[in-house]
């Protein structure tokens, strides 16, 4: 047969042009009825030209990369649910790799992460603070122990900062009293964004009280009850941030 068939090649391939598209439907035919079949070949002929198939798609894909982009944005346009929840399950069947991937990326990146995100929080300071604030409040215990190990390994220029402050202090003290008697005078009430204090909450809680100096100890404002008021630690520190004017003067 197959040597009959070299042998009247002329024959075979005018017989075939002749009944093209009887063929093709034969062909669809079959192929419906086979689709295990046709899954198998075109599986075995994959296998067989695994590196010319991959090559040729790359070739294809860099020779009609446009063509391509453009194909691949439509296709995404038009199946946006799709596309999204595709990707969700990607990502959450892939935490492994995706958590891997960036491990590798932040470590391979350090330095340049470290650069890029000084000169975000340069470009950025009211965000960078927001940021920082929000941080310390949800991690308390790690800020705490945070500024005990930089105090731990900043030993002098934590005694300086604490030397000035104290020494403000005493210089500025005009009388002795205890915070409590001016959290008591002002009814438990932050005199900086007038809500309530619980005067359960302690420091560094930031609405735990804390005595705000109306004009800063820095600037020259006495130590005295006169010249202090109760205020949330996180209104304390907003207005020393430049968050709040401090108008109220006696
Ligand atoms: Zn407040």
């Amino acid at each position: 047969m197959k040597q009959w068939r070299e042998k009247n090649k002329g024959h075979v391939l005018a017989y075939r042009f002749a009944n093209k598209e009887r063929k093709q439907v034969k062909d669809k035919l079959w192929k419906k009825a086979n689709p295990d079949k046709i899954k198998a070949t075109a599986k075995r002929h994959r296998e067989k030209h695994k590196e010319g198939i991959s090559e040729r798609r790359i070739k294809y894909y860099y020779d009609n990369r446009s063509a391509e982009l453009k194909h691949a944005k439509e296709y995404r346009d038009n199946n946006h649910d799709k596309v999204l929840s595709g990707m969700k399950s990607w990502r959450e069947e892939n935490k492994e790799r995706i958590a891997e991937y960036n491990r590798s990326y932040r470590q391979a990146n350090k330095e340049k992460l470290q650069e890029d995100f000084k000169k975000w929080r340069e470009a950025n300071p009211e965000k960078s603070k927001l940021i920082k604030k929000a941080w310390r409040e949800n991690n308390l215990e790690r800020d705490k122990e945070n500024g005990k190990r930089w105090r731990g390994s900043n030993p002098d220029a934590c005694r300086a900062n604490w030397g000035v402050r104290r020494a403000r202090k005493v210089s500025a003290t005009v009388e002795k009293f205890s915070p409590r008697e001016v959290y008591e005078r002002d009814g438990w009430i932050c005199q900086l964004c007038k809500k309530p204090v619980d005067k359960r909450l302690k420091h560094p809680d930031p609405l735990s009280p804390s005595l705000d100096h109306i004009i800063p100890l820095a600037l020259g404002g006495e130590h005295s009850k006169k010249n202090a008021h109760l205020a949330h630690l996180q209104c304390n520190l907003r207005a020393h941030t430049g968050g709040i004017k401090q108008t109220r003067l006696f």
